[in-house]
């Protein structure tokens, strides 16, 4: 069992669990229902996260979310909109605060 990702999107998170298993990897949703304890943790330890329970299919799984991700965004630089940092294209989210673009 590793994590895999996390994301403070729920759909994004579940559109990446659906992803994987339909490429037949096992992976499990966490944290997606702890909204309440925000504030008492930090913050990014609270955001859903994405598991894959076999450690031998993680390689692949990452590979997959990074092929998704280039395929889904442009090539062209971006800026955050959350924070302003500066991001290559072929990021789905923001390296520096993790939103999605
Ligand atoms: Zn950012």
């Amino acid at each position: 069992m590793k994590k895999l990702t996390s994301s403070d999107s729920l759909v994004t998170i579940h559109h990446w669990k659906n992803l994987l298993e339909s490429e037949g990897i096992a992976c499990e949703l966490r944290n997606e229902h702890l909204g309440s304890v925000m504030g008492e943790v930090p913050f990014v330890e609270v955001w859903p996260q994405l598991w894959v329970v076999n450690d031998l299919d993680f390689d692949r799984a990452r590979q997959l979310l990074s092929d998704a991700a280039m395929s889904e965004s442009p090539d062209e630089a971006w800026t955050c909109r959350h924070c302003g940092e500066s991001n290559e294209g072929q990021f789905a989210a923001c390296w520096n605060c993790t939103k999605p673009a």
